[in-house]
């Protein structure tokens, strides 16, 4: 249902940027909120609140910017987009539109990355607890298996050893790196060279391609440390007559949401207990004013040092190793937009004040990591002038006491009103879909993918 925009002569409706945490945001979005706010609040009409807008040219342009990286650097490499970030399928398409491979951690995603157009080729499963059926989906997709276990290893080999005809396995090893020895993804040092000594003995069945490892945060020289690390064991490899020709490094290559002084600013001066309707900090927060965008972290990697002297750009070069990366939420950096409409407004106790949305804390917040999405939203709204301004934290529309979007106190420089919008911007990596389901039996919120987009002309259409 494409729709066809034109700036109406009289808004009846005005967008009110916000003053404390304001958004960074791509400029195809910020022309559609700002020059035709009307639409939005059609599209709600339409298809109900919340609703998840997704921008695919984004996911493309933040791969050509890792892949201009890649090349400025003349090294070997592959992109894997980490799937799990969004459930988007027009995302999944632009991965492929993309050139880059997609990482798939369920025979779900698998099927969705080959519906994209990704070929089988080109996609890499991880994770820590594949079916049967999963595997056996991958090997005949000629995918690329990233081996989590001596345990899984035997599972794999008892699934390809009981096909009719055995297919070959494309398999990396995934090493546990020293910082993380409690993670229980990935094999110590020592399991490492058990499964090398196994492939030795099963060339028949596997085809050895090298070692992966994923890490939480979003450091640097975690990595830098994981990748020296790993070499190591490619030169264990190859004295064992294997042939490694790739380090996959997994995500964690950071967004940047917010201007990283703007985000100073607020630690340093806006976010005591006394900001929260809860009188609480929340422990930690995604670092959403990083001071590296995703390029300048890649660069800085293949910039480390591997050995005295010599970069990990010029190691992955003189080794010819393909350096994999699976960017996950750097990859969404921008992605999509998410939409709440407002039930109503009301006056608490201690002269406090609460929004409710029509939406949930499972639809835009960090509960899932006992923490907020900080960024303020925009709010779009039908007030006219005087404006009165107000402080509000914002629930949803559950009667649990914890469905809350955010406890922090968000200054509107004037009251919304019942029908008016709030948009929340940079929701794809994880925000706004990852606890999606249908509490209270409200339906799941539609996501409608945008085809871009030139000034005026914004179609939308439902993404499946
Ligand atoms: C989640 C995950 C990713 C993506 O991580 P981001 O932080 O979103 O970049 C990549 N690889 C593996 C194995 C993962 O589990």
């Amino acid at each position: 249902m494409p729709i066809t925009n034109s700036p109406t002569a009289e808004p009846l409706t005005e967008v009110h940027q916000p003053a404390m945490l304001k958004p960074l945001i791509d400029p195809i979005i910020s022309r559609l909120i700002n020059n035709f706010p009307d639409k939005l609040v059609a599209l709600i009409k339409q298809h109900g609140s919340p609703l998840n807008l997704v921008w695919p040219h984004a996911l493309e342009s933040n791969t050509h910017a890792l892949l201009a990286v890649l090349k400025q650097y003349s090294v070997p490499h592959a992109i894997f987009y980490g799937a799990k970030a969004n459930k988007s399928q027009s995302l999944l398409v632009a991965a492929a539109n993309s050139g880059v491979g997609v990482d798939v951690s369920s025979v779900h995603e698998l099927q969705a990355a080959l519906r994209a157009g990704t070929p089988g080729a080109r996609i890499c499963a991880t994770g820590p607890a594949k079916t049967a059926f999963f595997h056996q989906a991958l090997v005949s997709s000629g995918s690329l298996i990233s081996i989590d276990s001596l345990e899984e290893f035997e599972h794999l080999q008892y699934v390809i050893e009981a096909q009719p005809t055995p297919t070959k396995a494309r398999v990396l090893l995934r090493y546990r790196p020293k910082t993380s020895p409690q993670s229980r993804f990935g094999m110590s040092s020592q399991d490492l060279l058990e499964g090398l000594q196994r492939l030795t003995k099963h060339t028949d069945i596997f085809h050895f391609e090298g070692f992966h490892f994923h890490l939480g945060g979003y450091g640097v020289e975690s990595r830098a440390q994981a990748l020296r690390e790993i070499s190591g064991f490619v030169e264990a490899a190859r004295e064992m007559g294997l042939n490694p020709q790739m380090i996959d490094i997994g995500g964690g290559l950071p967004i940047r949401y917010v201007e990283p002084q703007i985000y100073a600013r607020f630690l340093q001066n806006d976010n005591k207990p006394s900001h929260y309707y809860n009188q609480k900090v929340p422990e930690a927060y995604y670092p959403y004013g990083s001071d590296l965008t995703a390029p300048q972290w890649l660069a800085l990697l293949l910039e480390a040092e591997h050995s005295p002297g010599v970069s990990i750009a010029t190691y992955l070069k003189l080794q010819n190793i393909t350096l994999a990366l699976e960017p996950g939420r750097s990859l969404v950096d921008q992605a999509a937009i998410s939409l709440f409409r407002v039930t109503r407004t009301k006056q608490l106790a201690f002269n406090k004040t609460v929004i409710f949305v029509e939406g949930s804390s499972f639809s835009a917040c960090e509960t899932w990591f006992a923490s907020e999405y900080l960024l303020d939203p925009i709010l779009i709204s039908s007030q006219q002038p005087p404006y009165a301004p107000i402080q509000a934290y914002i629930a949803g529309h559950s009667c649990l006491d914890d469905d809350v979007i955010t406890y922090r106190l968000i200054n509107f420089s004037t009251a919304p009103r019942p029908g008016d919008i709030l948009i929340y911007v940079n929701t794809a990596g994880y925000q706004m879909d990852l606890l999606e389901n249908e509490f209270h039996r409200h339906p799941l919120p539609r996501r409608l993918t945008a085809s871009c987009c030139t000034q005026g002309h914004y179609a939308f259409s439902p993404d499946y």
